[in-house]
């Protein structure tokens, strides 16, 4: 089994004086579905981030599928993250103007690939989310629920091996939140790597893996 994601005794600080992470060691197969809970400030979201390579730790080794990613330059992480990385946040993070397709085309932007195959990707991820009837829609004219499934159309079009989930269902009602999960978990046990932070016992109760977090540090990992 390979290592997708790879955290040894990483270190997070912020200035003031803050300790996001105090030594994190942790690694997660690939095709792994990982629930990270903790409760708020224990450091769960800054440790998503740095396994997502949009922040560097100050201390310790990063590793994404066997990748160093602490002496990577800007370019070769934002590459990584073009390729095999999706995000998807509790707040969505969709631009408001553009319609469902260019949201999850403009996504792909650093994948390099040219317009026209960015769409037809756009399109086939927004139809296994089940929004095929929504692809002209903006995300004002969406329900909360159908705004996340765009998310995650977005973090999926590009085939990344990983998806990082922040608090996904933290915004929606627990139907659409359910839904959410399901399109999440279904992506996870077609190959994907997932690790997903909740604050939701019962979401993280249906995990094969829960990490527990608690003032910087992984205090529990439990299986099955
Ligand atoms: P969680 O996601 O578990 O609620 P976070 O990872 O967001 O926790 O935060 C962990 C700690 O780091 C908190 O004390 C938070 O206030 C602090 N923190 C997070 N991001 C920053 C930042 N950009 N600057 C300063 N402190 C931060
Ligand atoms: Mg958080």
């Amino acid at each position: 089994m390979s290592v997708a994601l790879r955290l040894l005794n990483v270190a997070k600080e912020y200035p003031g004086d803050v300790h996001a992470l105090r030594g994190v060691s942790v690694d997660v197969d690939a095709g792994e579905s990982v629930a990270v809970v903790g409760p708020s400030g224990s450091g769960k979201t800054t440790m998503l981030t740095v396994l997502g390579t949009l922040e560097r730790p100050t201390g310790g080794v990063v590793e994404v599928a066997g990748r160093d990613v602490v002496g990577a330059s800007d370019a070769q992480l934002a590459g990584l993250r073009a390729h095999e990385i999706g995000f998807v946040f509790q707040g969505f993070h969709l631009q408001d103007p553009m319609t469902a397709v260019d949201n999850v085309a403009t996504g792909m932007l650093y994948t390099g690939a040219p317009m026209r195959e960015r769409r037809e990707a756009a399109r086939a991820a927004l139809e296994r989310v089940g929004l095929g009837h929504r692809l002209t829609h903006r995300p004002p004219q969406l329900s909360g629920g159908e705004r996340q499934r765009v998310a995650i159309a977005r973090a999926i079009a590009k085939g990344p091996a990983i998806v990082l989930a922040d608090e996904p269902t933290g915004n929606l009602d627990s139907k659409s939140g359910h839904e959410v999960l399901g399109l999440l978990q279904q992506l996870a046990s077609d190959g994907a790597t997932l690790v997903l932070i909740t604050h939701d016992e019962r979401i993280a109760a249906t995990f094969p893996r829960r990490i527990l977090m608690r003032d910087g540090e992984i205090v529990g990992d439990e299986r099955g």
